[in-house]
């Protein structure tokens, strides 16, 4: 078993799309481990990207994470991070492919409904960023 985490973003939350995002992670035959409704800080936002620090969207990225409600989630799946990648699609959701998750929900590049780890490493590591103790 491999562990992802998945966000559904402040765009779709606000869309009313979490539902239809659960139903969807369910149906892909993830676990849901953990699960929760947060707004998240612009600290935790800007701690949760760090890795994009010197990219010139972080700013708005972290604004955009912290303009609203979102719902983390923790996945388990055999292969669960690529295969949520698969689910979700490209980035840009005019590349996504029909039927995936940013390409029915995604508005641009910045606004893309969901978030996906992009290794089983950072899976854990980004779980444990909303989901260890404490947090
Ligand atoms: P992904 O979420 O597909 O792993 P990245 O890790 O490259 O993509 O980027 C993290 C997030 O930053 C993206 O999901 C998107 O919300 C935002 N982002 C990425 N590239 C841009 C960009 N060129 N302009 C604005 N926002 C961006
Ligand atoms: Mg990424």
């Amino acid at each position: 078993m491999e562990t992802t985490l998945a966000i559904i973003k402040p765009d779709a939350y606000k869309d009313g799309n979490s539902g239809k995002i659960i139903d969807r992670i369910i149906s892909e035959g993830f676990v849901i481990k953990e699960m929760k409704q947060i707004h998240m800080t612009k600290k935790i936002a800007e701690g949760f990207y760090e890795v994009h620090i010197d990219r010139p969207f972080y700013d708005e990225l972290t604004d955009f994470m912290s303009s609203g409600n979102c719902v983390v989630l923790s996945l388990e799946r055999d292969n669960a991070v690529s295969k949520w990648r698969e689910v979700i699609g490209a980035t840009n959701p005019e590349e996504a492919s029909d039927g995936t998750i940013r390409a029915l929900y995604g508005k641009n590049t910045g606004n893309n409904a969901v978030h996906g780890s992009d290794s089983p490493d950072n899976g854990i590591i980004e779980s444990d960023y909303f989901f260890s103790e404490g947090n």
